[in-house]
């Protein structure tokens, strides 16, 4: 069989690089080509050259048409804007894709497994194998304790992140909250200052580091009287995402469209 062409959607991103050496890395897997914003300073250059690999012989381009038609999968890992479009085209075209993206919003959101209708759609906050097992955890976590327990989410992330909590810190809250069987935006508590008054039983309260160049830290605290359990992810590095996405872009072939999530290619 021959390898899977995987076109990646922010190529010049620090996701996008990543994305580069992990499918030039992957078991059957090859890179069909990587676009950018038009105007991108790095448009034009070998894809390989800007991942810190060998030159692939591919450069950076503005045309995601053509990426959709070269892929039989594409990973997206852009900003929200570009990503709704990117979905648009996917849905159009039938071709499967991985979303990593985060800060959608709930109309974005909605369109985006919408197109799980027409085409395969894998999308992940987050794309780590230890993140997504710490998802099933709170789950299960939230399942057995009553609200006798305080839920609170805190995460840290690099400086240059522009969104708030942060799309695994929702996930970790979601799945808290199913496993209460409420909906997440009922008991959210997502920016505590000043005079807030007390803590409001079954609320899910989310705290927000920024700094440095930490690549992800989440923690989520069941906090009761005298006791706590606190479950911790520590990302070292972002290969391990876009290693879990090129997984995902793989597990996409033969696939019937659908949406599906991580917790699917992971069978959690
Ligand atoms: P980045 O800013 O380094 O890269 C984003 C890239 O997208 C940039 O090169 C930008 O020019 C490009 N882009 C913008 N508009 C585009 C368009 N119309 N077409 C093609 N490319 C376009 O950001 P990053 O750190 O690589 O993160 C990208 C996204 O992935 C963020 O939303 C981030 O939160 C998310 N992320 C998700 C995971 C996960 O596991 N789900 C992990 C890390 C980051």
């Amino acid at each position: 069989m021959s390898d899977l062409a995987i076109g990646i959607l922010g190529g010049a991103g620090r996701m996008g690089r990543a994305l580069v050496r992990a499918v030039t890395e992957a078991k059957s897997a090859r890179v069909a080509g990587a676009v950018d914003a038009p105007g991108n300073p790095e448009l034009g250059k070998d894809l390989g050259v800007l991942a810190g690999i060998d030159p692939l012989g591919i450069v950076l381009t503005d045309d995601p048409r053509a990426l959709f038609a070269a892929a039989d999968v594409v990973i997206d890992f852009t900003v929200p804007r570009a990503t709704a479009e990117n979905v648009r085209l996917a849905a159009e075209t039938g071709t499967a894709i991985v979303i990593g993206t985060t800060g959608l919003d709930p109309e974005q959101r909605a369109a985006i497994a919408a197109a799980g209708q027409r085409t395969v759609v894998v999308q992940a906050d987050n794309f780590s194998l230890g993140v997504n097992l710490t998802i099933a955890l709170t789950r299960r976590l939230a399942e057995m304790l009553d609200d006798s327990f305080d839920i609170e989410i805190v995460e840290m992330h690099h400086r240059h992140k522009v969104d708030a909590p942060s799309g695994t810190a929702l996930a970790l809250g979601r799945a808290a909250a199913a496993g209460r069987g409420v909906d997440l935006d009922a008991v959210a508590d997502r920016g505590r200052d000043g005079i807030t008054g007390a803590r409001k039983r079954g609320d899910i309260g989310f705290a927000v580091l920024r700094g440095g160049n930490v690549v992800g830290d989440h923690t989520v605290v069941f906090a009761a009287d005298d006791e706590r359990i606190e479950l911790t992810h520590k990302a070292g590095d972002r290969s391990i995402f876009a290693r879990g996405a090129a997984r995902a872009a793989l597990w996409t072939a033969g696939k019937a469209p659908g949406y599906y999530t991580m917790q699917d290619v992971l069978k959690l």
